[in-house]
Parts: C-alpha cells; sequence; structure tokens
C-alpha cells in the first residue's frame, strides 16, 4: 500500500479523553473512531489488525477441532425466557421491541442460541462431541465504558460452544481450549496467563480467565511470579490426546494464579515470599466448563448407548477479540507509538523515501515494494513528499516492526538502512538483502 493511496487520519495532539497509552495510541494511529460511548468504527489500520486477530483464532479453533458458525446479533427474547436469563441478566442486556412489539435483544453472548440449534439437530451421543465458535460483535450496556476498545459497549468476541456426552469429555474439550488459547496468544506477541477465576453470571465451577499483565488492567490479580516463566512456545500437540491436553492444563495452572475474587490469601501466604506477586491484568479470554445447566433448562438431550436420554455436559469459551488490540499495545509500546508484534502487524514492513521525487530513490523503493509483494507480504510504502522527520514519527506512531530507508547517499553505496522498531537497531545492506531478511523474519513465525 502506498501511503498516498490509503487512509491514515493520525493525529498530531494527544486526545484529551483518552486516559491509558493504548487508547490514546489507536486514536492518533488513526485505528478507530468513536461512533458514540463504548462504540467505534474501525478505521482500515485498526480494522486489518482486527482482520489478523480473527485469522490466528479461526486458524487455531480449526487446529483444535473446533468448528465456525455465525449466529445472528439480534435474538428473540423467548430463547432467553427458557433459560431464565432474560430476567437474570439485567441492565448490560440491550432489550429492544421490533414493529411487532416482541422482545428482541442484541446478544451479549449466546448460549441460549447455540443451544437451540443443538437440541434441533443433535439427537444421538454418536454425533458427539462437538464443539461449536463464532467470531462476532456482541453488546452490553456498560455502567462505564472506558479505555476505549478495552471495555466497549459494542464489542468483537470470539465465543466457542462445547457439547459432550460426559463431564469427562467435557473437561477435555476444556482442557482443549486452554491448550488453543495459549497457542493463539502466543502467536499474537503476548504472555496471557490462564488464572482460576469466578465464573459470573454464567455459572458454573470451572473457569479459568486469561491475564495479560498491565497497570490499566481492570483485575487486580496474585500470582506465583514463577508463572511468567512459562512458555508455550512450539509444541506439537495432538488435540485428541487427553493425556497431552491434561499435562498443558496442570503445566500451566498447578502455581498460584488467580483473580481477586478466588484469591485466597492462606494459599498464597504459603509461595516463598520473594516470588508472591500482586499485580493488575486485563482479562482477553476465559473459558468455563458449567455441566448440564443450560442443557437441562432447555432440553438438550442426546440418547447414550443404552438408549437413554440424558442431558450433554457443555462449556463455553471467550476471547475479547477487539480488546486484545488494546491490550496488545499495552504491552507492547514506548514513547514514540505502537510496536506491532510480527504476527499481528497490520503491515509488515514499512518503506520510506527520504527524497520523494529523485528518480533513483523512487525506483529503489518501487523495486522493494514490488519485491516485498511478489513474496507475499505487504509493506506500506511512505510516497508523500514529507520531511524525513515527519515520515520516521508516523512509522514509529503506528509501530511496524521493520522499516527500510531509502535515500540518495545510501544507494550511491548500493545500500538501504533496514532498522527494528522494537530495538531501534540498524543495519546497512544492498536492497536485495534487506527484502530477503525481512522475507525470512516474517517465514519463520
Ligand atoms: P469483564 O469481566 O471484563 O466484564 P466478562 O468476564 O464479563 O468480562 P466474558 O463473558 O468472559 O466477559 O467475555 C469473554 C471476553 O470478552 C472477555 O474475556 C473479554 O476479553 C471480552 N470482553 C468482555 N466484555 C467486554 C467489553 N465490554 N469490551 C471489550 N471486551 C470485552
Ligand atoms: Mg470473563
Amino acid at each position: 500500500m502506498r501511503l498516498t493511496r490509503y487512509f491514515l487520519p493520525v493525529l498530531k495532539e494527544t486526545p484529551a479523553e483518552a486516559q491509558i497509552v493504548s487508547h490514546r495510541l489507536m486514536l492518533r494511529a488513526g485505528m478507530i473512531k468513536q461512533a458514540s460511548a463504548g462504540i467505534y468504527s474501525w478505521l482500515p489500520m485498526g480494522f486489518k489488525v482486527l482482520r489478523k486477530l480473527e485469522n490466528i483464532i479461526h486458524q487455531e479453533q480449526i487446529r483444535a477441532g473446533h468448528i465456525p458458525i455465525q449466529m445472528p446479533i439480534i435474538q428473540s427474547a423467548d430463547l432467553w425466557r427458557e433459560s431464565g436469563r432474560y430476567d437474570a441478566y439485567g441492565a448490560e442486556m440491550l432489550r429492544i421491541k421490533d414493529r411487532h412489539d416482541r422482545d428482541v435483544l442484541f446478544t451479549p453472548t449466546a448460549e441460549e442460541l447455540v443451544t437451540d440449534i443443538f437440541r434441533s439437530h443433535v439427537g444421538s451421543y454418536k454425533d458427539l462431541p462437538l464443539t461449536l465458535y463464532q467470531i462476532q460483535w456482541k453488546f452490553r450496556d456498560e455502567v462505564r465504558p472506558r479505555f476505549g476498545v478495552m471495555r466497549g459497549r459494542e464489542f468483537y468476541m470470539k465465543d466457542g460452544y462445547n457439547f459432550d456426552l460426559t463431564k469427562e469429555d467435557a473437561l477435555h474439550a476444556y482442557n482443549r481450549h486452554l491448550v488453543s488459547y495459549l497457542r493463539t496468544y502466543e502467536r499474537m506477541g503476548l504472555q496471557a496467563i490462564p488464572m482460576r477465576a469466578d465464573s459470573g453470571p454464567i455459572g458454573g465451577d470451572d473457569t479459568h480467565e486469561f491475564l495479560v499483565l498491565a497497570e490499566t488492567g481492570e483485575s487486580e490479580v496474585f500470582y506465583d511470579s514463577q508463572v511468567t516463566d512459562l512458555t508455550f512456545g512450539d509444541r506439537d500437540i495432538d488435540y485428541d490426546d487427553r493425556a497431552q491436553c491434561q499435562a498443558v492444563l496442570d503445566e500451566f495452572t498447578s502455581l498460584y494464579a488467580r483473580t481477586d475474587e478466588t484469591h485466597d490469601e492462606a494459599l498464597f501466604n504459603a509461595i516463598p515470599a520473594d516470588r508472591r506477586r500482586v499485580a493488575r491484568g486485563i482479562e482477553v479470554g476465559q473459558i468455563f466448563y458449567f455441566g448440564t445447566k443450560y442443557s437441562e433448562s432447555m432440553g438438550a438431550t442426546v440418547a447414550d448407548a443404552q438408549g437413554n436420554n440424558v442431558p450433554v455436559h457443555m462449556g463455553s469459551h471467550g476471547i475479547g477479540v477487539s480488546r486484545l488490540i488494546g491490550a496488545i499495545i499495552e504491552a507492547s509500546h514506548d514513547e514514540n507509538g505502537i510496536i506491532w508484534p510480527e504476527g499481528v502487524t497490520p503491515f509488515h514492513c514499512g518503506i520510506v523515501n527520504l527524497k520523494q521525487g529523485d528518480a533513483e530513490a523512487d525506483a529503489a523503493c518501487d523495486a522493494i515494494y514490488k519485491s516485498l509483494t511478489a513474496l507475499g507480504l505487504e509493506p506500506l510504502y511512505d510516497d508523500r513528499n514529507e520531511r524525513a522527520g515527519g515520515k520516521f514519527a508516523t512509522m514509529d506512531l503506528i509501530g511496524l516492526p521493520w522499516r527500510i530507508t531509502v535515500g540518495p547517499r545510501g544507494l550511491k553505496n548500493g545500500v538501504v538502512e533496514l532498522t527494528s522498531r522494537r530495538t531501534g537497531e540498524s543495519q546497512e545492506l544492498p536492497p536485495e538483502q534487506a527484502v530477503a531478511k525481512i522475507h525470512e523474519i516474517y517465514q519463520n513465525l
């Protein structure tokens, strides 16, 4: 993409209404525009990152054997009356009347709708296990929408639902989700720590939240500092292998790590004092096992091997897709702007032409642009007629991990400059080598 043909409305001034750095940077980098309280339009750069996160989530869910569907955002109140949640959910649910005076609502989550799909089409244990998921907009009329996309009213969420014959099967589904979430967050360049949590209005006994440590996080968390040493890495997990999935869960959850609601002072104090940590975190996902809560109230049963009708065991699993963008920026920025992890960057590399209009510099930039594109990479070429300082400031603000700087002086010696946004380190290389280097970096992701 050439910057002169793109739509990147960066702001010079720091927006006064934004209290935390990710919100400020998302506004300044022209990623989002507030439409009304807690509701945002996604401008091209923001939308691109959202799509990248969505792709990673789809890949990892499908790898785990989960099946994508899409459910409506407007749902009839009737189903929610069946489960008892229409009245129980409270003011966060946006309730609407259609022209026939029927009660409908904007989905805050979708347990009821997916259970209705299940009970209409599945009748035998032979069709299990089944996990359906979607990535869809949700609405919750939050008391205090704030911090930009971090606590929106309209927000993008991956929500998955497992249906299993037995509790044991459903706990395997729970473990599968834990493993797939660990992989997902790591691919996004994030450390998200699974912590024992409270189940809230979804209900149920077993639940973990995934938290990204950040001072601006809304949750207070307590953990053993050794949990931050755990990384998922490049493991080859067989998602059908129960023992393997269970082993990952054990490894990542046996050390003390809990949110405020489930914190146990006595257990915490049993950790050696130098490892005890009290900090803040951003909740970027949560997994639940809730047994037969919805299947019993809504009649989602299957015939088991003996021909008895039994309610299925269920769980639900969410990832805050739009919130993740804020969390990634909170975890990865400096005083000049965003620093995108390679796995989610909106463009793979920036190209800065130091002397737009200079025949050689223009030709070199065009050639680099073409080579990168031919390799399947997306460069953002700053081809504006602007001074170098302004171009660097824009690149730093929008945070592409790599920048190739091209100018007449370097070209005389046959070199361009390749700079890492994270370390600030530069090296001079012939253009082909700079391109090859960038190709290699992304191939190894
Ligand atoms: P919170 O405690 O932050 O209100 P929640 O526990 O009610 O969230 P879940 O039902 O677990 O939310 O939803 C799954 C994920 O969706 C959360 O882990 C979070 O990342 C994201 N999410 C929830 N509410 C919001 C919101 N208002 N804005 C942006 N993302 C949200
Ligand atoms: Mg939650």
